[in-house]
């Protein structure tokens, strides 16, 4: 579809931006829906970051995804934030509606959104959350609202996981770094918030054979998408879920923000992305 002077221009903004997949994502929804509109990567440095989201918004840009150091700086430079948004702590969305600035965080609808098929018994989970980032702010955030009140959180940096119960989980139980193996028996859903597994860096390393046949297990990475935390539930038989589908789902709602259109149903979305990841 050309793009004429009417197009409605929206993005994605990281420090890095290049490895980012919603590019690809928001294009085929594009061409699907077949929209005058465009969805671009902003490379933007953290000390030009409120400067140049000011500068596009002024501009007429209606909206940016926000990856990677910036959603905490997003949060603090929108004029209105939603309640999730700032109880999270954190924005991956921002929106722009007359040179004025919101915030949300879809990170929340996405994770929830890539455990559907699981069919998970919220209120009778027992979890585990590995991470105390602004990913697992999100989903322990998430986890909350659908029910959750048996929530174990375990991070490198255990004060982090304390800050993180303090903030949103006052009832959480805390697992120190070293001793996650120890909780691995009774837990039923079991994620990686950490950014262990990303491709370069080292795997996180659990002791398969203490979890519970029947357990779910997710991983927030999703490049690679068969990372060593997936491969080693899987070996174990567990429903292992890569965080490809968290992405397309904190994709949806921001797609319909941006572009005021429903999100198109396209049959092979996810196999279309596992194929570009595959060659990238
Ligand atoms: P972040 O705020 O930088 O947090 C990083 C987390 O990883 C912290 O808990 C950190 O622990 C831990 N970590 C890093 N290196 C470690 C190591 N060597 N050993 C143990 N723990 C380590 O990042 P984030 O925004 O939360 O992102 C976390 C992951 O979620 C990333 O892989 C990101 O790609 C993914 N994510 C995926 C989606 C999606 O749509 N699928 C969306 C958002 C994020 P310390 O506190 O001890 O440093």
């Amino acid at each position: 579809m050309t793009t004429t002077g009417a197009a409605r221009l929206a993005g994605v903004t990281g420090d890095p931006v290049s490895h980012s997949l919603s590019p690809i994502l928001m294009g085929l929804w594009i061409d699907a829906a077949g929209l005058d509109a465009q969805y671009v990567p902003f490379p933007i440095a953290p000390e030009n970051f409120d400067r140049a989201v000011s500068g596009l918004a002024s501009a007429g840009c209606v909206g940016l995804n926000v990856t990677l150091p910036h959603k905490e700086a997003a949060l603090d430079l929108a004029d209105s934030a939603a309640a999730a948004a700032r109880a999270v702590g954190a924005a991956n969305l921002l929106t722009m509606t007359d040179g004025k600035i919101h915030a949300d965080n879809t990170d929340i609808a996405g994770f929830l959104y890539a455990l559907e098929p699981a069919n998970i018994n919220y209120n009778k989970a027992r979890v585990l959350v590995i991470g105390a980032g602004g990913a697992a702010r999100a989903l322990v955030y998430a986890l909350l609202t659908v029910g959750v009140s048996d929530l174990a959180l375990c991070n490198r940096n255990l004060p982090r996981a304390e800050g993180l119960a303090r903030d949103l989980a006052p009832g959480a139980s805390l697992v120190p770094w070293e001793a996650r193996d120890d909780v691995l028996s009774d837990r039923t859903l079991i994620i990686n918030a950490t950014s262990l597994g990303l491709r370069g860096r080292n795997d996180l390393s659990l002791d398969w054979d203490r979890v519970s046949p029947g357990s779910v297990v997710f991983d927030s990475v999703y490049t690679p998408l068969n990372t060593g935390f997936l491969t080693g539930a899987a070996a174990r038989g567990l429903t292992a879920i890569d965080g490809l589908d968290m992405l397309i789902g904190q994709a949806r709602p921001s797609f319909q923000a941006f572009y005021g259109q429903p999100v198109p149903e396209l049959p092979d979305l996810r196999g279309q992305l596992v194929r570009h990841l595959e060659q990238s």
